[in-house]
């Protein structure tokens, strides 16, 4: 399934590295990942083809190129890969805003709190997760700093007061394990940090 992000990421107050500095409620079931394709001048709108991650863990490859994450050669194609991550405010349940992000720390994030929620554990009763974005850096191979985000579990909430989320399904790993083959250099010097 693929859809457009639109309004929601227009609204979009939260980038890779910034966010709601409140706990905020993460509505899991609607998290998506997909591509997305920046306006390079005013003339042009932003495109995004995104899946829901439930109904499709592995993202997508590029629509443009066809390439996976990995192998994404991000000099030759406009795409980037990109997650949505709806959420709202603890204390004011309308503040709804939508995490974004296009490094891998930002699908690394996404991926790993998907993981929490997918688990088998006590019944939840269609809670989600109530998190705080945090970030952390560190050294990266091309000499510079990377700042990824963290989120840190600290509780489960209903995303709608008082109404369940549908039931998780036990869903894979969006990030696909690294590949086998070399990387070409200078392509994604995230990809060797290690977890
Ligand atoms: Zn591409």
């Amino acid at each position: 399934m693929q859809d457009n992000y639109g309004d929601e990421t227009k609204r979009a107050a939260a980038a890779e590295t910034g966010g709601p500095d409140v706990p905020a409620v993460a509505k899991m079931h609607e998290a998506r990942h997909g591509h997305i394709k920046f306006a390079k001048s005013d003339g042009e709108s932003v495109e995004h083809r995104t899946a829901l991650i439930m109904d499709r863990p592995e993202l997508p490859p590029c629509p443009a190129c066809g390439n996976i994450a990995n192998e994404h050669d991000d000099k030759r194609c406009d795409w980037r890969p990109g997650v949505y991550l709806p959420l709202r405010s603890v204390t004011d349940p309308s503040d709804v805003l939508c995490f974004t992000g296009n490094g891998l720390g930002a699908r690394r994030a996404v991926a790993q709190l998907c993981r929490i929620y997918a688990r088998e554990g006590p019944d939840r009763q269609g809670k989600s997760p109530t998190i705080l974005l945090e970030t952390r850096s560190f050294k990266n191979n091309a000499g510079g700093t990377t700042t990824w985000p963290v989120f840190k579990l600290i509780g489960w909430d209903y995303f709608t007061p008082g109404v369940p989320a549908p039931q998780p399904r036990p869903v894979a790993v969006p990030i696909a394990p690294p590949s086998p083959r070399p990387r070409k250099r200078g392509v994604d010097h995230d990809d060797d940090i290690p977890f």
